[in-house]
């Protein structure tokens, strides 16, 4: 029974402490006891001899309580067999290192205590003297830290992104989650104490120190899209998040490394092949630039080189009307002046489009230019027409542009001569005017006239393109195609709105900047 007790063998594990006697020296002992800072006690078998206040302040039981009491009754089942191998220690005489237990209060409440017990020589026999100290509140902390620890490691583990804790003196890993050994391809415990340079690629280092030193001076975290080396060679592209914390007066840094190798190398990809697009457009605007070069080359030679022998052709013809006058029969004299016709309209036609042609080859630099001085220039141009249509033409202030006087005027006139020209029966009314939009004035010339099928709106600045018959209109279809290469030249875009029947409104565009307006 004795053996089997906690802490006790009073035969054994002797130790040099006065014999103590129930009845006239225990007394002193008893004193000594409750003076004692400890709760101490002395302990035959499993029955308490003696209990000094602290013992049962620490028990709740009072002192009368714990005479009475088996002694195992302060301990929890779970502990009795630490206790009883304990026991067994000291009554094999090994010392009995002081250990860690816990124990049952009266109030139920289970508090950890530290004992040591040494066997002492008791009323002529020997009993066991216990000496516990409390250590409730530290096993307490400890726990809680141990929770905080695992709730720490959770979380860590939880993290989609590897998770790295460094030094902020030393820039060394303290810790690191598992995703980190699957991004880097190094084990865990290899990563703790890598420097944080040796993540990234030798030749990068430098940099990445001296953010590092910056961000750990400021104690603001950085968001960086980083290169990171792994183990086997490969090179990934990662997100990093850092931040900067003070931890239990250690200042760490927290960096998040999220995996972004896949977006990145698409983003890649796609910038290839938007720079490859670009390169094509490049080439393709290059080379339709020299098509249309020679185009227009080409256009003003046979035009200019036609020019000529359609001259011979039509004075000849005209030689032929005048000689022939009345020798022929009539019909061959009607074939006369339709060659005659033909060739004053190809006449018309190549000058048309020697016209076009030099629009970009022979236009002169862009000057300030008084956009009302053009107009009026228009106007005494088309006097004729004016006078023979009856049309009313009105104008607001025009501004001052940069411009080529020559070209806006011979814009202005195949508008304003467009207007009058598809007139409905009544006579012509037409108005232009100009608004400042932004960096742009924007002209619109507004007729009264037949109006045009959206359908056709795009077709109409094609070069030959017509709506019209020569007999319904006369024209050779390259005034608008002339008016929006001049636009263009200018800076601008030329546009028309319109309903069939209805009256037009041709508006172009000419920037508006560089230019003070007076
Ligand atoms: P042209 O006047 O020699 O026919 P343009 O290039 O100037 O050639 O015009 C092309 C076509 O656009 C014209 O044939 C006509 O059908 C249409 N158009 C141009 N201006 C007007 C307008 N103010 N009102 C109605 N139709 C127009």
């Amino acid at each position: 029974m004795k053996a089997d007790c906690a802490l006790i063998d009073p035969s054994v594990g002797e130790m040099d402490t006065p014999e103590v006697h129930h009845g006239d020296s225990s007394g002193d002992f008893r004193t000594l006891l409750a003076s004692a800072p400890t709760a101490v006690y002395v302990l035959d078998g499993r029955r308490f001899h003696l209990v000094n206040p602290q013992f049962q302040k620490l028990t709740g039981y009072s002192e009368e309580e714990l005479l009475e009491m088996d002694a195992w009754g302060l301990l929890p089942p779970e502990d009795r067999e630490v206790e009883r191998e304990n026991a067994s220690r000291v009554l094999r005489g090994e010392p009995a290192a002081p250990y860690e237990h816990r124990v049952v209060t009266k109030q139920g409440e289970t508090r950890w205590v530290m004992e040591n017990v040494v066997s002492i020589p008791y009323n002529g026999g020997r009993a066991a003297l216990g000496n516990l100290v409390d250590i409730t509140d530290r096993k307490r902390a400890e726990q809680k830290a141990r929770e905080c620890e695992e709730r720490y490691r959770r979380l860590m583990e939880l993290a989609n992104d590897a998770v790295l804790i460094l030094d902020a003196e030393t820039g060394a890993v303290l810790d690191c989650n598992r995703k980190t050994e699957d991004l880097l391809g190094i084990p865990v415990h290899d990563v703790m104490g890598m420097h944080h340079t040796q993540l990234h690629p030798q030749e990068e280092a430098e940099q990445y120190q001296k953010l590092f030193q910056a961000s750990v001076q400021s104690g603001k975290g950085t968001t960086t899209n980083s290169v990171i080396c792994r183990r086997d060679g490969r090179r990934l592209w990662a997100d990093v998040t850092t931040s900067v914390h003070d931890v239990g007066g250690r200042k760490i840094v927290q960096a998040v490394l999220r995996d972004v190798t896949e977006r990145k190398n698409a983003e890649e990809e796609l910038r290839r092949a938007n720079e490859c697009l670009e390169q094509r457009v490049a080439e393709r605007t290059r080379e339709l630039q020299r098509s249309n070069e020679e185009l227009e080359r080409f256009a003003y030679v046979a035009s200019h080189d036609l020019q000529e022998p359609l001259r011979a052709v039509a004075s000849y013809v005209q030689l032929l009307e005048r000689r022939c006058k009345g020798k022929l029969d009539a019909e061959a004299e009607d074939f006369i002046t339709l060659a005659r016709e033909a060739a004053e309209r190809m006449r018309k036609m190549i000058n048309d489009l020697l016209a076009y042609s030099r629009v970009g080859t022979e236009g002169r630099d862009l000057k300030p230019t008084r956009c009302s001085v053009v107009m009026e220039y228009v106007l005494v141009n088309l006097r004729a027409s004016i006078q023979e249509s009856g049309a009313v033409i009105t104008c607001d202030a025009l501004p001052t542009v940069l411009g080529d006087a020559l070209q806006l005027a011979q814009l202005l006139q195949n508008l304003v001569g467009n207007a009058i020209k598809f007139r409905r029966k009544e006579p012509p009314r037409v108005h232009v005017s100009a608004e400042r939009r932004g960096d742009e004035w924007v002209f619109a010339v507004r007729d009264n006239g037949i109006g045009i099928d959206p359908e056709f709106f795009d077709r109409i600045f094609v070069i030959f393109q017509r709506l019209h018959t020569r007999e319904e209109y006369p024209g050779t279809g390259i005034g608008l195609a002339v008016c929006k290469k001049i636009v263009e030249r200018h800076g601008g875009r030329i546009w028309v709105d319109a309903a069939p029947g209805n009256g037009s409104v041709f508006y172009f565009t000419l920037p508006a900047k560089g230019i003070e307006q007076s």
